[in-house]
């Protein structure tokens, strides 16, 4: 007997039912016989791999509004905010408000986590905080943390060194930010840098890469460059790189060509990037978000990320991955049938080759039975409705429940799905 069964659930159009034993996924398949302890009633749902937040700042989660709002709503207005936040940093401090944040995503079926984290601080207190929330968290959410300097590599003090700090003292993955440094020279030393301390640690590399409307801002090349000569390539990934979507074309099918030999990932946050960028701008006004549709049919490997919940940089969100798919789908124009569902690849099967954990990732036999149960069909209507998500399964065990939802009108109850 079956430990769980879920039955009569979406599943790439079919219906199926899906057995879970020992933690792992059984077997999948339509009306299967074998009963379980416990079985699940599973019609009218879609069977999910869970979602997957690729670029997060678990460290500063929760803070907007402290010590002031960010009025102007630029990038750079969030880095001076946030530095003055920083100050009053404690352990206490940003474990509770990473718990939070990975609390809320855990009920919304995100169990993988990929968040930068500050180390352009000397107590390195942040980096410290997340070390414990990461292992705290580890039996419900799968946390890897990547060593950020915020306000550089060299353009802060001993910020190499207390780069490296953060990966001796055991964070996942080498991070770098070359459009703040103060000199495009610097910027393309930092990336070295970054490098260096990736084979010195063998660790991946994810690199905030040319989060600017800045056309000249080209450090995508040097991360390219850096990734072909060091043979890293599906271990790095350029995060936002939203400069590309101002780069001229001649420029940027060049480029193209390049990143195709590269192989590295790109991690888009559309809800922050449309908010953050253009706003040098009059009008035409840019929409500030990297080339994810022309990355995506170059046959690139694209995910989304929120990047912020509630922070100096962008004071709404809860953390729900249907929200940064859904406006990829507006920004980056992906309003065809295959389009939207490879925005909701984004959030999922793409996001987990970002992190690097695709071969114990999806619904198939013998992987982890980690899955979510949306009020959809199919993907394209998850995202169509930014479906309720009614339960998150972890390891076999079900670990977030949310009631169906009911509307009425004129006292009658009404069915808002309409799907097709
Ligand atoms: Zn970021």
């Amino acid at each position: 007997m079956a430990d769980l069964v879920l039955r009569g659930g979406y599943l790439d159009g079919e219906t199926v039912d899906l057995l879970i034993q020992g933690g792992q996924i059984a077997a999948i398949g339509p009306q299967l016989e074998a009963a379980g302890a416990t079985e699940i009633d599973a019609r009218g749902l879609l069977l999910s791999p869970p979602f997957i937040e690729s670029h997060i700042h678990l460290d500063t989660t929760l803070t907007a509004g402290e010590p002031k709002w960010n009025e102007s709503g630029t990038l750079f207005e969030g880095i001076e905010t946030w530095a003055a936040r920083k100050k009053s940093l404690s352990r206490e401090d940003v474990m509770r408000r990473a718990t939070t944040l990975l609390r809320w995503q855990a009920a919304q079926g995100v169990l993988h986590v990929r968040s930068h984290v500050d180390t352009t601080d000397p107590e390195l207190t942040a980096v410290r905080a997340l070390l414990e929330v990461r292992e705290k968290m580890r039996d419900l959410v799968e946390v890897q943390l990547v060593a950020f300097p915020q306000e550089g590599i060299l353009s802060f003090p001993k910020g190499a060194e207390l780069l490296e700090e953060a990966l001796r003292l055991g964070v996942d993955v080498v991070g770098g930010i070359p459009h703040y440094e103060l000199t495009r020279d610097m910027g393309a030393q930092s990336v070295a840098i970054s490098f260096q301390l990736a084979e010195k640690y063998s660790r991946p590399v994810d690199i905030h890469c040319d989060e600017t409307d800045d056309p000249q801002s080209r450090f995508l090349e040097v991360v390219a460059a850096e990734a072909i000569r060091t043979g890293m390539g599906e271990m790095v990934t350029a995060s936002h790189t939203t400069a590309m979507g101002s780069y001229d074309d001649a420029y940027a099918f060049k480029l193209m060509g390049f990143l195709r030999r590269a192989r590295i990932n790109f991690v888009a946050n559309p809800l922050i990037n449309i908010t953050l960028q253009g706003r040098m701008d009059t009008y035409p006004k840019r929409r500030g978000l990297t080339r994810v549709k022309e990355l995506w049919q170059n046959g690139l490997n694209v995910s989304l990320g929120y990047d912020d919940v509630m922070d100096p940089w962008y004071s709404l969100g809860t953390g729900n991955m249907l929200q940064p798919a859904h406006m990829a789908v507006h920004v980056a124009q992906m309003t065809g049938r295959a389009e939207v569902v490879a925005c909701y690849d984004m959030v999922t099967t793409h996001a987990a080759r970002t992190l690097g954990i695709a071969d114990r990732y999806g619904l198939a036999v013998g992987r982890p039975a980690d899955l979510v149960l949306l009020e959809a069909k199919d993907k394209w209507n998850a995202i169509r409705r930014l479906a309720p998500i009614r339960m998150v399964i972890r390891g076999g065990r079900v670990v977030a429940e949310t009631t169906a939802s009911r509307t009425t009108l004129l006292g009658e109850p009404i069915d808002l799905s309409a799907e097709r």
